[in-house]
């Protein structure tokens, strides 16, 4: 069964201190939210995970299902199952979203082991279908163009064609609308599974009403400072960030 665990782990960008020693475990099955405020840390903490350059991790171990994921390169987190929606996708200017997922697909698949063009043209145009995407889409070029709500649809189009054991979304939620929203929410219960475990990310406690986190963590100033059930979203809502900085005697 999925088992995704980060222990103590800290992370610098250009020598400053970001995430100052994060502890998440993540199930198969388990859906887990992390909310916090802006600059805590919490797009650094999933670019960290991914294996971005330009973030140095310190400390701490990351594993999936045993494998040590910080000793992978960035591809082989991709074929270890990590994925990755980011909050702000780049684009990729010359490569066809459908290319793109096509070799995406075929390298988390394995050598030898690649899906056939008719079969992926088929998955494609249902999971497309299914997220309510324009089937010129396919042929675009990565995200050249596209709106904030296309490229975070684009995004989930990936998740639901590449299988991942573990989803990690930032911020998929800014920029939609309501109808975006749903259909992205929808997406991503679609996906729900006990082999899948996610790490939601998220500045609103909004998506949550539509996917349903088990476990919520607060993000401060690069440390998780509370963890709680669905409730504690619904108090961040309600009540901001204010009384928890004050519960642990926190400083802006
Ligand atoms: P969040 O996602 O919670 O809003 P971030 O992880 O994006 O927070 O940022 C955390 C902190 O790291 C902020 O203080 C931000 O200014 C800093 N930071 C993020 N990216 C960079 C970067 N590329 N260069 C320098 N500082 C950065
Ligand atoms: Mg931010
Ligand atoms: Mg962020």
């Amino acid at each position: 069964a999925t088992h995704f665990v980060i222990e103590g782990l800290k992370a610098t960008i250009e020598g400053k201190q970001i995430l100052k020693g994060i502890d998440i475990e993540i199930k198969g099955g388990e859906i887990h939210a992390i909310m916090g405020p802006n600059g805590t840390g919490k797009s650094t903490l999933a670019s960290a995970l991914m294996g971005h350059p330009k973030y140095e991790v310190t400390e701490g171990n990351v594993t999936l299902d045993g494998e040590d994921v910080l000793e992978m390169a960035v591809d082989e987190r991709a074929r270890a199952g990590l994925f990755l929606a980011m909050q702000y996708p780049s684009e990729i200017a010359g490569v066809t979203n459908s290319d793109f997922l096509r070799s995406a697909i075929n390298s988390r698949r394995g050598e030898g082991n690649e899906v056939s063009l008719i079969k992926f043209i088929r998955q494609m145009e249902g999971k497309m279908k299914e997220l309510e995407m324009n089937p010129e889409f396919a042929h675009r070029y990565l995200n050249e163009g596209f709106s904030g709500g296309e490229k975070k649809r684009n995004e989930i189009l990936q998740m639901m064609l590449l299988d991942p054991k573990i989803v990690v979304l930032d911020e998929i939620d800014s920029g939609l609308d309501i109808d975006a929203l749903r259909i992205v929410a929808n997406g991503v219960n679609a996906m729900r599974s006990e082999e899948r475990g996610f790490l939601i990310i998220t500045h609103y406690q909004r998506l949550l009403n539509y996917v349903k986190p088990d476990f919520v963590h607060v993000m401060m100033q690069g440390r998780i400072v509370k963890s709680g059930g669905p409730e504690l979203a619904e108090r961040l809502e309600q009540d901001g960030y204010d009384w928890i900085k004050e519960e642990l005697g926190i400083e802006d």
